[in-house]
């Protein structure tokens, strides 16, 4: 029965598919010879349904720039902060309790009356009676097919005696009207799941919600079985809704009457609702109130309330348009391909799947349509796997791509879109290969479209992508002659540096993974799906954003700890002060400890890695830095080791029956030695001959006292280096190391006695530290980018000590973040802490931490830097192991979590990141994924 209708599926499909080809010849004869007469080829000039179209004012337009959110007064400083941030974080400190919205138990059935709203004399004595009321409750509609962006299409408005559908499409450019009740901190606004519908408001009108009771907040402080508003409508007011309809067309006017209801019933009852789940979290406060739990229900309700109001809306930022979408087809595709196809087609395969996706941004944001109205994703894998080359082949291939997928999905899509047919002539050079450099693409073909006489509208959402588009070729070339002069390059140091160093996309992907009961399990970027994807450890359940189903059950899940944190939407901002054009990783432990932490204890690192502003990076920074000195004292244990001496010499000197006071007294800190060294090499020979002599002093301590060479210099230059540090001087200064020098020194390196019982010459330290060279930071960090992915992670100037000249020569030796030795080391590193894009490669299957079992951690440290505070951090954490074993681990982290709120005072800290985090999670100890058991899934790649 079943293959019979499969047969005629494949007929029908295959009859369409002849069919529309042949429909689709004519069509192109008749527009050839039309487009003779015209260019206007697009079908936005015949297609003059969609609203937004008459809109006026346009507030996050279609352009790469970013978003500009509402600045209350000229005198604000420059960055896009919340502009009501003020009036939130007060509510936060001292939430507004006094909950009585309803009297008693009002009747809460709905009345065949509401009021429709669509002009702006509407609008304006609606805001006269919202003004007056104390609480209201509110829900919006979203239209999203056919616009980028997507837009409010309706605003559903409650009070108690009345419900209120504002028609936001009508009213687009007079919604603000209502920016100030939505924004009076005396007037609490109802929302149910409030985080999208936030974001939407800024976004569309300016309009910052101040005061919010989220009833799905509610939920989860309650610890309901469901949070769903059908869940609650059900259960506290009897009526039941069908969730179907928020899919709905909302642009359509006048909407139908199920519309209507189902819209009046998404705000109607929520004023019912919030004041029986305010009666159940007070009787919850008087049940379980033991004097000195600092829990209140109500009050951590109205917190996680208050915290969404706090988000600000940010358009997405990619390097290259479309880039993200590219990444994931093509390695979705080439994985479900189990690597058959041969090197060059993969290449021609990545290159087309870019081209594509690049130009689908484009046409998307130039005729504002969603991305899979342009194209769908299907067909972008099949038209890169098939390559068609004449118009007839592309529109079929679409054709076919659509139909063979889930046909309820797109059923109701047109395919190939119009705006494939109508820029088909585009599509072919795309594939054809005719453009020749992929990056003249963007503004070639903006010209053509929106250029003098171009194809395709012009509209208030797509004339600043023109406008940027130039502006943006201007600026690189600008910076490629900046690049030459050194004058301007020094100018403009910091703005390089920003622009370099910064995350160039958006960390967080917000890629969902869900447990295989639902249960949301976290979120993380695409890589990390892709892994589980690849492994069939997991399935695809959702496309966009994309999420995944994990086939196997995780031990330890985010709920099992209280702990939301790992499941919050995280926004790519820096969470000090919401700055979203440019941020880089910090770690909040310095990595020089926590590399050292026991792997169970560092599974946490997404909670401690957070996004920071260059300027807010340089205040955490230099307060960590303050802090391990305060550390150090503490604990007794310098930053730097103090003495090193020459293997070979503290034999010769133990040997020859001297004293060991003497032995002790030997050696000199690794920093003064390569201090002296270099200076030595560099300027000897013009030295005033008493500062010679000093520094040779310095240097001959570390060899016992014997004279040196200039072998010696040279060798005490990669003293306390690591082997990775090596191998970047070497790169560096070309063939002035001998080979066979440096196995040599490596292995006397790895039985040099290092002492850290002497004193620290602190001044000395202190003198060296903080000298701060933007240049060479700049060049530092361009290195770094070369071997680690995760750039712009380690601090600005993770150089804390040696003057500019040496730090210049080194590389970035002395930064703690390369502790770590070899490439295989520094790799280890990234993967610790950069949870999200690296762990996977490793080839475990945990959710939260990369393994490697203990040989490898002795291996690590072994090659330990003595330069950076590598050392310092081993003898910390070793110290606190012993004395304390993991709690005092983790109360060392809490410390210095304390210390970066209090240097940076972050305002957008994801809800649930938290100073007491603990954040264990393991293995059962039966688990196949239990590192331990060397599971043979994970051996499957
Ligand atoms: P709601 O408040 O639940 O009616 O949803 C508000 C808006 O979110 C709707 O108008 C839709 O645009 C969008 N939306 C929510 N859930 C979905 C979904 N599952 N599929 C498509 N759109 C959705
Ligand atoms: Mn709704
Ligand atoms: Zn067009």
């Amino acid at each position: 029965m079943e293959s019979r209708w499969k047969m005629r599926v494949i007929a029908i499909t295959i009859g369409t598919v002849m069919a529309l080809s042949i429909v689709y010849s004519a069509h192109l004869r008749r527009r050839r010879r039309k487009q003779k007469r015209s260019r206007s080829s697009c079908y936005l000039q015949a297609d003059q349904t969609k609203p937004q179209q008459a809109f006026k004012r346009v507030l996050a337009d279609n352009s790469y720039s970013p978003f500009k959110h509402l600045k209350l007064n000229e005198s604000e400083n420059a960055l896009n902060s919340h502009p009501y941030e003020a009036e939130i974080s007060a509510l936060l400190e001292n939430p507004q309790l006094e909950f009585s919205f309803l009297n008693g138990s009002t009747d809460s059935k709905m009345s065949e009356e509401y009021t429709w709203i669509e002009t702006e004399s509407q609008l304006k004595e609606l805001l006269g009676v919202l003004s007056k009321e104390r609480v209201f409750a509110v829900d919006t509609e979203q239209h999203s097919l056919r616009s980028f962006l997507g837009f409010t299409s309706l605003i559903q408005i409650s009070t108690q005696k009345e419900d209120y559908l504002v028609d936001s499409i009508a009213l687009h450019d007079s919604m603000g009207v209502l920016r100030t009740v939505f924004a009076d901190p005396s007037i609490c606004k109802v929302f149910h799941g409030a985080d999208n519908d936030v974001l939407w408001l800024q976004r569309d009108f300016h309009i910052y919600v101040v005061n919010l009771f989220d009833t799905a907040k509610a939920c989860e402080v309650l610890s309901k079985p469901q949070k769903s508003l059908a869940y609650l409508l059900e259960t506290y007011c009897g009526v039941y809704t069908n969730k179907l309809l928020q899919r709905e067309d909302w642009r359509q006017r006048p909407l139908s009457k199920e519309m209507v209801q189902y819209a009046r019933m998404d705000a109607h009852y929520l004023l019912y609702i919030a004041n029986c789940l305010i009666a159940e979290l007070q009787q919850q406060d008087t049940e379980i109130s033991c004097p000195d739990d600092k829990f209140n229900f109500v009050l951590e309700a109205s917190r996680r309330s208050n915290m969404i109001c706090l988000q600000l809306y940010t358009k997405e930022v990619e390097a290259f348009p479309g880039e993200s979408a590219a990444s994931s087809l093509s390695s979705r595709h080439l994985n479900s391909q189990g690597g058959v196809s041969s090197i060059s087609c993969k290449t021609q395969f990545q290159d087309l799947v870019r081209r594509l996706c690049a130009w689908r941004d484009l046409m998307a944001r130039v005729h504002d349509e969603s991305l899979r109205y342009v194209l769908s994703d299907q067909a972008i894998v099949t038209l890169a796997d098939r390559a068609p080359m004449t118009s007839a082949e592309i529109f079929s291939t679409i054709t076919q791509a659509d139909l063979s997928v889930e046909l309820s999905f797109n059923s109701f899509l047109l395919s190939p879109s119009p705006v494939v047919c109508s820029h088909l002539n585009d599509v072919c050079s795309l594939l054809q290969d005719k453009i020749g450099n992929f990056n003249d693409l963007f503004p070639m073909i903006l010209q053509k479209c929106l250029g003098p006489g171009g194809s395709c509208p012009f509209s208030v959402l797509n004339y600043a992508l023109l406008v940027n588009c130039n502006l943006k070729v201007t600026v690189a070339s600008k910076q490629n002659g900046e690049r030459s002069s050194k004058q301007a390059a020094r100018k403009s140091s910091r703005d390089l540096f920003v622009q370099k160093f910064s995350c160039k996309s958006p960390v967080y992907h917000n890629c969902r993974i869900y447990a295989n009961d639902g249960r949301l399990l976290c979120y993380c970027d695409r890589r990390k799906l892709e892994w589980y994807l690849l492994r069939d450890l997991a399935k695809l359940v959702d496309e966009n954003p994309p999420a995944i189903m994990l086939l196997f059950e995780p031990k330890g899940r985010p709920e099992d700890e209280d702990n939301d944190f790992y499941i919050q939407s995280k926004k790519n901002i820096c969470v000090g002060c919401g700055e979203g054009n440019h941020y880089l990783r910090y770690r909040i432990i310095p990595s020089c400890y926590r590399i050292h932490f026991p792997e169970h204890l560092k599974s946490h690192r997404s909670h401690d890695i957070v996004l920071l502003c260059v300027d807010c990076h340089e205040v955490a920074h230099a307060a960590a830095e303050r802090y391990k000195k305060q550390v150090a004292a503490e604990f007794g244990i310098p930053l730097f080791v103090s003495k090193v001496v020459d293997s070979k010499q503290a034999q010769v000197l133990s040997g020859s029956s001297e004293s060991a006071t003497n032995l002790e007294e030997a050696g000199v800190s690794p920093l003064q030695l390569r201090t002296a060294a270099m200076a030595l090499l560099r300027h000897g020979p013009r030295m005033p001959s008493k500062r010679r002599e000093e520094l040779k002093q310095i240097v001959m301590s570390y060899y016992g006292g014997r004279e040196i060479t200039e072998v010696d210099l040279e060798m005490a230059l990669l003293v306390g280096m690591s082997p990775h540090e090596r191998r970047r001087l070497e790169k560096k200064k070309g063939l002035s190391f001998k080979q066979s020098i440096l196995p040599n020194v490596e292995q006397e390196n790895n039985i040099g006695c290092m002492e850290t019982s002497s004193i620290v010459d602190a001044s000395e330290l202190s003198a060296l530290d903080g000298s701060h060279n933007t240049e060479v930071k700049a060049c530092c960090r361009k290195e770094d980018r070369e071997t680690d992915a995760d750039v712009g992670d380690s601090s600005i100037c993770a150089d804390s000590g040696i003057d500019g000249e040496i730090s210049s020569t080194k590389g970035n030796a002395n930064s703690d973040e390369y502790g770590v030795s070899d490439t295989k080391g520094v790799n280890v590193v990234n993967s610790e802490d950069n949870c999200e894009s690296r762990s996977p490669s490793d080839g475990t299957v945990d959710l939260y931490h990369t393994k490697h079992d203990e040989t490898a951690r002795h291996k690590h440290n072994s090659k330990l830097s003595l330069l950076g505070h590598g050392p310092h951090g081993k003898q910390v954490v070793d110290h606190l192991q012993k004395e304390y074993g993991d709690d005092g681990i983790r109360q060392f982290c809490q410390r210095w979590r304390q210390v970066f709120v209090e240097a940076v005072h972050p305002r957008f800290l994801p809800a649930g990141w938290d100073v007491m985090h603990s954040g264990r999670r393991d293995f059962g100890e039966f688990s196949v994924y239990n590192p331990a058991k060397k599971p043979s899934a994970t051996g499957k790649d």
